[in-house]
């Protein structure tokens, strides 16, 4: 199963295991994808979240 990138526009595989709302990475531009739908796949970009990356 696999859903494209609204980023890129590549084909993200999706685990068999994916539920709506998961978040993936997109392997070719390395954005946050958010499973929106399993049927059709769909992924949108991950609404950006502040994290601490400890700069
Ligand atoms: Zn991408």
């Amino acid at each position: 199963m696999s859903a494209e990138c609204p980023e890129c526009g590549s084909k993200v595989e999706l685990p068999e295991d994916a539920v709506e709302n998961e978040i993936l990475e997109c392997a070719l531009c390395g954005v946050e994808l958010e499973v929106i739908s399993l049927s059709p796949p769909t992924l949108e970009l991950a609404p950006e979240e502040k994290e601490d990356w400890g700069e």
